[in-house]
Parts: C-alpha cells; sequence; structure tokens
C-alpha cells in the first residue's frame, strides 16, 4: 500500500469534517475510502463513522452542522428523515426519491444529493462503455434501482424495471415517467431488446437470502452489457454466467466508489482518483472482514 495510507492525519482547527450517519454504521467502508483520499489530496480533513439512533437524526444533524462540517453521507435507517429535513434538494435527489449525501453550506442550508445513480453511470462509463441511449432492463425496485433508473433516463435510456413484488415496480413506474414495467417471471423476453442488464436486487448478496434470476443471458444479444450493484462478492453468479458466455460485464464495486467521490467532491473541492489504489484497497478490506 502507497505510504500515504500511513501517515497520521492532522487535526487542528482547520481540519474540514465530514462523516456518515447510520445505525448501525460500523460496517460502512466511505471512511477508509475518504480518508485514503483526504491523505492523498493532501487536505487537512478527516472523515468519520457516526452512529446515530432512530429518533436522532434531526438532533444529530442540526449538531454537526453547527459544529462546523462540511456535511455527512447517510445511510439506513436515515434516508427518509434526511430527505424530509433538506432546505434544498437537488433534482437528483428528487428524481430518485432519496437523499445519501447532505452538504451544509456557508450560508447556514442543508442540501441534499443522491449520488448513487451517476455513480452507477459513472462505473460503467470507467469500463469504457457508453452510457447514452438504449433500452436497459433494471431488475429490483428498491431504492437503488429508482436512483440508477433515474440516471439513466438523464442519458437517454428507455428503462424498463421487473421487481418480484410487481406493485413495487409500478410505484418505481409511477413516479419516474417513461419507465415500463414487465412481470419478473416474463423478464427475460424483454432482453432481447436490451443494450444493458442491471442487477439491483439482493440475489447473490452475501448474506442474503437465495434467488434465482428470471432469464437465461447465454440467449442474449452479444452486445448485452451486465452489470451486478452487489459487491459483497465482487463476483457474483449472475457475473459469472455472464463472462462465460463472452458477455460484457461490471460488478458494483466501482459504483459505491464513483458515488463517494462525488461526495467529496461536494465537501471538499476536489474530484478524488478513482484509480486502482482505492479499488484494492476496499477489496482488500472486504476480503479480510469476509475471511476474518
Ligand atoms: P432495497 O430497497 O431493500 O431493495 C431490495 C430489492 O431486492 C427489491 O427489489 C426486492 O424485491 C429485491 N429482492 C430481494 N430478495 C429477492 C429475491 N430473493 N428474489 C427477487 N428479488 C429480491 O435495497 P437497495 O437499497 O435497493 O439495495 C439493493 C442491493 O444493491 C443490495 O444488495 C445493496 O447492497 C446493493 N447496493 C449497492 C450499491 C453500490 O454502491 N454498489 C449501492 C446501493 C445498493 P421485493 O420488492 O420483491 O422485495
Amino acid at each position: 500500500m502507497e505510504k500515504t495510507t500511513q501517515r497520521a492525519p492532522r487535526i487542528d482547527g482547520h481540519t474540514l469534517l465530514a462523516g456518515v450517519i447510520g445505525w448501525p454504521v460500523a460496517h460502512s467502508r466511505s471512511p477508509l475510502m475518504h480518508n485514503f483520499w483526504l491523505r492523498k489530496c493532501a487536505i487537512n480533513g478527516a472523515y468519520v463513522p457516526l452512529p446515530v439512533r432512530p429518533g436522532q437524526f434531526e438532533t444529530a444533524v442540526r449538531g454537526l452542522q453547527a459544529a462546523g462540517f462540511r456535511g455527512v453521507n447517510v445511510t439506513i435507517p436515515h434516508k427518509e428523515s434526511a430527505y424530509r429535513i433538506v432546505d434544498r434538494l437537488d433534482r437528483s435527489a428528487e428524481r430518485s426519491g432519496s437523499v445519501n449525501t447532505l452538504v451544509f453550506t456557508d450560508e447556514g442550508r442543508i442540501e441534499g444529493y443522491s449520488t448513487d445513480g451517476d455513480g452507477f453511470v459513472a462505473n460503467v462509463e470507467a469500463h469504457g462503455i457508453p452510457v447514452h441511449g438504449g433500452r436497459a432492463l433494471l431488475l429490483g425496485a428498491g431504492g437503488a434501482a429508482r436512483a440508477i433508473a433515474a440516471s439513466l433516463q438523464d442519458r437517454g435510456v428507455s428503462v424498463i424495471v421487473a421487481n418480484r413484488t410487481r406493485a413495487r415496480a409500478e410505484t418505481l413506474a409511477a413516479s419516474l415517467a417513461g419507465v415500463t414495467v414487465v412481470d419478473w417471471a416474463h423478464a427475460g423476453a424483454a432482453l432481447p431488446e436490451c443494450t444493458l442488464l442491471v442487477n439491483t436486487t439482493s440475489i447473490g448478496m452475501e448474506g442474503a437470502a437465495d434467488g434465482a434470476f428470471p432469464m437465461d443471458l447465454a440467449r442474449a444479444d452479444r452486445a448485452l452489457v451486465v452489470c451486478d450493484i452487489v459487491y459483497v462478492p465482487r463476483q457474483t453468479a449472475l457475473l459469472r454466467q455472464a463472462a462465460a458466455c463472452g458477455l460484457r460485464h461490471v460488478d458494483g464495486l466501482g459504483m459505491l466508489i464513483h458515488q463517494a467521490g462525488l461526495g467529496f467532491h461536494k465537501w471538499f473541492g476536489v474530484t478524488p482518483e478513482i484509480g486502482p489504489d482505492v479499488e484494492a484497497l476496499l477489496d482488500a478490506d472486504l476480503h479480510a472482514s469476509r475471511t476474518g
């Protein structure tokens, strides 16, 4: 690992502060990434985990704002509370119906952003796959699906959603004009007309209940790109199947890194370099926690 990861951070009256609010929050990899970038970019800053119980979110946020924090990431179970307390919702947050990044402005306002969808797109494009036009089949209709659907639409991609619970897919479609819904069981029939397949369900995630995808990639067009946003493990069964079929595929770790990079820029004013070093750092950490 580079020397930059080993230097002790300087903490003084000029240190720029940010963090992640969640309950629990100990599992979050955000402190690892942001502190790595802070050192690498030689920014006098620190990013801390902030365990905040349900019901205490607004008190904590107002306190952090008063204490001069630049902002925070927000994770489970506080995303809905974050959506409610902001003074201004960025378009990304409005369209995705959620907030994962708060920025405390110099004027005392709280701005809410969602960086998941744009982080997903940035990661796919970082793999040399332009995201522009075409049609995507999204599996799942949870929080991540809506953010990704919104960002894909913003790039002219037509979005089809299939979810095990069809009503949830219809709720998503009702909030994003132009999204179409197909039955989970028959989602495979939509595949031949798609350029992108994205798994946003927790199928394949370590520790999640088993589940099966309603399609066979062996019959997909050779041009199909398969993405999985699950990142534990990185090589999911879906991605292994895509590889076996000779299809281009993108795993979920890069989305995690790119969405973090967007927040870093908002708080610290610098776009961090998203390269193999931060990926290796996270990979090693995920591996250690799986085997440790
Ligand atoms: P969520 O809101 O809880 O949604 C979960 C989705 O998975 C729902 O569509 C659910 O369908 C579906 N699902 C769960 N088990 C299933 C099964 N056995 N068969 C079929 N569908 C099933 O979760 P989320 O926040 O959107 O996150 C979803 C996944 O994305 C998680 O694995 C999460 O770790 C990952 N994620 C990754 C990133 C990243 O940066 N790479 C970012 C965000 C999320 P129902 O509606 O029918 O229950």
